[in-house]
Parts: structure tokens; sequence; C-alpha cells
């Protein structure tokens, strides 16, 4: 069975004393971008030194403490694959010497050119660790071509085609860049005296750090002794920008603000917007928490129908598609929420979530209702049908797993068992935006704003034959 969803998230310190406490704290507040695998490394300019492992960032961190990670700079991941399976090769981030030193690197996003790259590579004799897209990064920064010009890792990202923010370290600096397109989330921070960078700016709060600004889409942010230098290693010639919508509707924690939109509030305009689109006469609005949550508020808000909660959430139990394994994930739908019967009882239910992807987790959740003697049940889903896989970063499974990739509305209803269902419209989803042609909302229409020619899978990069050992 294959693994399951997710992506991943990046936090970075330069010039804060033991800096592995704040990245420990970046990635705490993080967690939700990657529950897979955890890694920090921190470098006292000196000496590199990394905790690695599979799990949550707590839990390899009570496995190795972070007491010896000595030093004033370090960058660490959150991981769950979307690329390569869960083994401990893969967690990042990987370290590596090169014939001028240590680089440790961090990635968030899908590579669509990684398969060719790695190719090219093997075929020239390099040997590859692991199975990410990642470490092709890795490859370009040793290949003399690059290692021996002026701006080498401008040069090496130059190769890159696809989604990525990367953190990279070297002993004196650490380096902070997005693709041209801006697909992933990356913001910089002050912190005491120093720089932090994060995926998300709910990290840079929870580290102590200030937000001072976004890294740009095709900038190359280098944080030295000397302080922050920019440079530009890609212009983006198609004039607009690609950010991943699905951080808005879903993916980042609604503390965040990303691509300078504040995600609570993005979310309860599409709750609002929802209501105007598809208005339904109810008793009580209720969110899937957590999240639902704040497009059902924005949906209460904009109908006049009272939110209530109709599910408690268990919060021991993990993001059901976080579960690498499928059973656990089946397991899991049914311990993380219970139905509170006396609230749901003979009322008229508007239930509200973010998305529907295979649409088995809403099936059960209407089941749990109706048991409880829910009379009526409208479900109301923050975001369009969600009909194409990602190949870009955000975990989806093909479209024919995809309940929305070959049913209409009115066949994920009858699917679902609802009274009624109704998407928010494409329209919807970009009305909070200044400049909706600076969004990639490909699983939702099928453009795909870099050609993701080359991507078969997560496990593209895989070869079956070659199974590296696993280790606790
Ligand atoms: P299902 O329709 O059973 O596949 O599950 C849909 C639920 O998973 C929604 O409530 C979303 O909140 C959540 N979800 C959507 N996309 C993802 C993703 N890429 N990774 C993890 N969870 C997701």
């Amino acid at each position: 069975m294959s693994k399951l969803r997710e992506e991943c998230g990046l936090f970075g310190v330069f010039g804060a004393p033991e800096a592995a406490t704040p990245i420990y704290r970046g990635l705490f507040s993080i967690q939700h971008r990657g529950q897979e695998g955890a890694g920090i490394v921190v470098s006292d300019g000196v000496k590199v030194r990394s905790v690695k492992g599979l799990g949550l960032v707590n839990e390899v961190v009570a496995r190795h403490p972070i007491d010896e990670l000595k030093g004033d700079r370090g960058i660490g991941h959150v991981r769950y694959s979307t690329t390569g399976s869960s083994r401990i090769q893969n967690v990042q981030p990987l370290v590596v010497e090169c014939v001028d030193g240590i680089w440790a690197i961090a990635h968030n996003g899908n590579l669509v050119n990684a398969r060719k790259l790695r190719r090219m590579y093997q075929e020239a004799g390099a040997i590859f660790q692991t199975s990410t897209d990642s470490e092709v990064l890795v490859h370009l920064l040793a290949d003399p071509l690059y290692r021996t010009r002026p701006q080498r890792v401008a040069r090496a990202l130059n190769e890159l085609e696809g989604a990525f923010a990367f953190l990279m370290m070297t002993k004196d600096c650490i380096m902070a860049t997005r693709d041209a397109f801006g697909f992933r989330p990356l913001s910089i921070g002050r912190i005491g005296g120093g720089w932090a960078v994060a995926s998300e700016t709910c990290a840079l709060v929870q580290a102590g750090a200030t937000y001072e600004r976004d890294v740009e889409p095709g900038e190359l942010i280098v944080i030295d002794a000397n302080g922050l230098h920019s440079s530009v290693f890609r212009e983006n010639e198609s004039g607009h920008l690609a950010q991943c919508v699905f951080e808005l509707v879903y993916f980042a924690r609604p503390d965040s603000r990303v691509f300078g939109y504040n995600v609570h509030n993005v979310r309860c305009a599409y709750g609002m917007k929802l209501a105007e689109e598809h208005p339904v006469e109810a008793d009580i609005v209720v969110p899937v928490p957590d999240s639902g949550n704040s497009a059902a508020i924005g949906f209460s808000q904009r109908s006049g129908i009272p939110l209530n909660a109709g599910f408690i959430r268990n919060h021991y139990v993990g993001r059901t598609f976080i579960m690498p394994d499928a059973d656990d994930r089946a397991n899991g739908v049914d311990m993380k929420l219970a139905v509170l019967p006396d609230v749901v009882n003979q009322k008229r239910i508007v239930i509200v979530d973010d998305s529907i992807v295979r649409g088995t987790t809403m099936r059960k959740r209407i089941e749990l209702l109706r048991a409880a003697g829910a009379s009526e049940i409208h479900v109301r889903i923050s975001c369009p049908p969600t009909m194409f896989p990602c190949v870009y970063g955000i975990d989806f499974p093909t479209t024919e797993e995809l309940i929305a990739g070959k049913r209409d509305v009115e066949a994920i209803r009858s699917f679902l068992g609802a009274d009624s269902l109704g998407y928010l419209s494409q329209e919807g989803l970009l009305s909070p935006f200044s400049d909706p042609r600076n969004f990639c909302c490909a699983c939702f229409t099928g453009k795909y704003p870099v050609d993701p020619a080359g991507m078969k899978g997560k496990r593209a990069l895989e070869n079956s034959s070659l199974e590296l050992g696993l280790h606790p």
C-alpha cells in the first residue's frame, strides 16, 4: 500500500545563541506540515552537529537530546514524504561533505525534473543515498561545473524545475530560497540580533522571532556574519506567480500569514462566500474540527445560522491523513472525532469542511451524525472539487482515487449520503486575492503552471530493488 500524503516544513536560524532551541520551537509549531520525520542541524562555525529521526520532532528530540547541538546557526526540517518513502535516509536536512566542506540542505516542495537530473548524475557515476527529489541539489552543488564558478548556488538552483523552498547551511552561513513561481511559502524574521527563516509565520512567532518579510520568488538570500544579502537567481518570465492556493485552503496554520494573507481570515471569507453561493435553511452550523473551523465561522456569520460544536476532536490522535499506514488511517477516523448527540439530535445541520479528497472521512462523519439523530445534513466545502493531483508538493492521490476526479457533485453527494452538497466556486476561491493570477489552482483546474512531465507519483525516484536499511 502506498504511503500517504503531506509535505514539509522548514525552520532556520543565524546569529542566535543556542540556535537549536528556537529551531526546535519553530519546527514544533509547523509539525502539521509533516509528522513522519524531523531533523535539526546546527553549527558553531567550526563543527556541524545534527539530530535526525523518524517521528514527531519532540519524539526525535526526546531520543536524541539537542543540548549537544552547540552553535548560533542551524536549519531544521519536518517531513512527510511527497517523493520518497518513510525511511531514515530520507529524513532531512540532508548533510553531506563536499570538497569545500559540509553542506546541510532542507527542502519543501516537489521538483518536477528531479528524475531527469538524477538519471544524468547516476549515469556519470554518482551515488544517491535517498529516494527524495531534494538530493539532486546536493549533486548540483558538488558538481565541478557549478562548484568552480561564481554564484554556484544560483546556477545550481537554475537547473531545478518545479516547486521549492530550500534552506541550506554551510559552516559560515545559511541560505534561503524559493522557486521563481513562489509555489511554497517562506518567511524571514528577526530573532534577537540574528535572523530566522520559516515555512510559516506562526513558527517565527512561537520561536520568539518577529516577522520581517517573505523570501521573494526567485530570490536567494544568504545570511552570514556580515548580515543578509539578497540576489535574484531567476527572473519570472511568465509575469505571474503560482503560489499554492491549497496552503490557504487547508495546509497552513490559521495564525500564519501566507503569501501576504492571514490564513484564518481567508478561510472565514471562504465560509462567507460559501453561504452566499449555497444558502440553506438549517438549525446549526457544525465545523469539522480543526480543518473546517475558520470557514464554519464565516458561514455562520454570513448565514446567521448559529455555530455549534457537533464534534469533539481527540487531540491525541494524529491527523488521519498523516498516518503512514492505510489501516491505521481508517482506524484513526473513528478515534479522532466523536459526535455530541445532544447538540445534533433532530437538528438540520450544515457541516463545513475545507476539502474532500477521497470522500471517505466525510462519509463516515455523515454516518456518525445520522446515527446521532441529525434530521438533515447539508455539506459545504470551502474549496472547489479537488479533481487533479498536485505535482508541486501537496500529497493528493491520483485522479482515479480523488472522489471528484471522475464523479460530478450529485454523484459525490449520493456517495456521501448527504441531503445537499455545495462546493465553493473557483471565483469564490480566488475572491480574497488582489491578483488571482498569482495562485496555482492546478488541483481544481488541471492547469499546471510548470510542466509536470516526468512526475510519476511520490515514489518516482525509488528503485524497487534497492531497500536501504531502516533504522528505528
Ligand atoms: P478524504 O476526503 O477522506 O480523503 O479526507 C479529506 C480530509 O482530509 C479533509 O477534511 C481535509 O481537511 C484533509 N486533507 C485534505 N487534503 C489533505 C492533504 N493533502 N493531506 C492531508 N490531509 C488533507
